[in-house]
């Protein structure tokens, strides 16, 4: 319309071309100091006031005033979770690293301080293995071992004991956790210290009263004829006890986490056939079938005074709780997932609710039937600690009145290579 204005006045003075260009010129400036003072005011400070336009440029301006104060308030919102974030991470006691993906440390919380020793500004961007040198943590982030946490002492102080955790994190990120458990180990050793102790204790003066009652009952006195059905109550049960004590120092060596000698090879078919005949020895009258089946040259690199115990268990438990006449297969086998130990019994099964609490100690289906056959409820708990110091696992197979199957599954690289068997190495 300007334009229009300024031909028609130029027109009518003769100089429509010149009037014309006059205008254009004209209102290219007002547009461009529009654009100047819009320019300034997004530059200039938040609380300065949009400046005042005509035209278009009114709603272009007052669009740019909403979307500003739109970003503020996200900003502030923003700003206000970040802080309650840092917040909540600074006051957790466990330390918290962000690492990328190729494990170079991108953010860590406040315990990362004091427990690894690291610092949010001086270490950002260096990989964590540098940082952190410890040779347990190292094989455990770098092999990406199969193993939920790792255990290793505080590079701050020795005396803390720190477990790490790894769980992935955003885009390709992980997130590190790591928690100081030095009192609950502290605790787990109190615990222990204290059962080995009082089972020491019991020990002597048990042996003594065992050991005076067989003298007793060994005794032809016509004065204790009348006493020997006490004699032999009190000798059974004491020597139920000294089993029981017996088994809580065997757990407590077996949990203890001193230095372990190395392993040696064994030789388990020989072992499996003197607990077969111990077997056949406990099951006396009732006349159990048991056959071994063992591969003559499998042998296996470990303790063999905790193999043995820990194989007799088992089949001594499938003699106690198989009807008499019953069937139990040994078997000691080699396969693609590993060695393996399977008892296998057609006795009286155990019911599907009971199998995942069959190691705990003193666990029992049956309290009373246990006992009666000699048991401590400790037998299935000190066979998951022995192969836990193998590095292997207890599975259990039980169907109620068909039968079970209790499996030892032992990693492959415990095999003695068969070359060396053969010249008895
Ligand atoms: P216990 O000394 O009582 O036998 P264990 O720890 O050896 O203690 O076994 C725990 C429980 O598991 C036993 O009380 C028994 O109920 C059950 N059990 C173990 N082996 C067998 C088996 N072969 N057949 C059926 N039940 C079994």
């Amino acid at each position: 319309m300007l334009l229009l204005a300024a031909m028609l006045l130029g027109w009518m003075v003769g100089q429509a071309q010149l009037a014309l260009l006059l205008a254009a010129l004209g209102s290219l400036a007002w547009q461009l100091r529009q654009l100047y003072r819009l320019d300034r005011w997004l530059d200039g400070p938040r609380e300065a006031n949009p400046p005042a336009a005509g035209l278009v440029w009114e709603g272009i301006i007052d669009r740019f005033a909403r979307l500003r104060r739109q970003s503020r308030k996200r900003k502030r919102k923003l700003s206000r979770l970040l802080r309650q974030f840092q917040q909540a991470t600074a006051a957790l006691p466990d330390a918290a690293v962000v690492l990328s993906e190729d494990d170079r440390m991108l953010w860590c919380n406040g315990a990362s301080q004091s427990l690894l020793g690291l610092s949010p500004t001086r270490d950002i961007g260096l990989p964590i293995i540098h940082l952190l040198r410890q040779p347990d943590f190292v094989a455990f982030l770098t092999q990406r071992r199969q193993v939920d946490s790792v255990e290793f002492p505080s590079p701050t102080a020795e005396a803390f004991l720190l477990s790490a955790r790894i769980v992935p994190y955003g885009k390709k990120q992980r997130l590190l956790l790591v928690a100081d458990i030095s009192r609950i180990r502290r605790l787990e050793q109190m615990r222990r210290e204290f059962v080995a102790n009082v089972s020491h204790e019991l020990r002597t003066p048990l042996t003594v009263i065992t050991g005076y009652l067989e003298t007793l009952l060994d005794s032809d006195s016509p004065a204790l004829l009348e006493w020997d059905q006490p004699l032999h109550c009190m000798q059974q049960q004491s020597r139920r006890m000294l089993h029981i004590i017996e088994d809580l120092l065997t757990l407590a060596r077996l949990e203890s986490p001193k230095e372990r000698m190395p392993f040696k090879p064994v030789a388990v078919p020989t072992l499996l056939a003197d607990i077969a005949d111990d077997a056949i020895a406990l099951s006396g009258e009732q006349g159990h079938q048991i056959t071994v089946t063992a591969d003559p040259a499998l042998r296996i690199l470990g303790y063999e005074k905790d193999l043995r115990s820990a194989f007799a268990n088992l089949v001594f438990n499938a003699v106690r709780y198989t009807p008499p006449g019953g069937q139990i297969e040994v078997r000691w086998f080699v396969d693609g997932k590993g060695i393996h130990l399977a008892v296998e019994d057609n006795g009286e099964g155990i019911a599907p609710q009971h199998l995942p609490r069959l190691t705990e100690r003193f666990y029992r289906v049956n309290r009373d039937r246990s006992r009666g056959s000699g048991g401590t409820g400790l037998g299935l708990s000190i066979v998951k600690h022995i192969l836990n110091n193998h590095g292997s696992q207890l599975r259990i197979k039980s169907e109620l009145g068909v039968g079970s199957v209790f499996t030892c599954d032992f990693p492959s690289e415990l095999r003695v290579d068969p070359a060396s068997a053969r010249t008895g190495d």
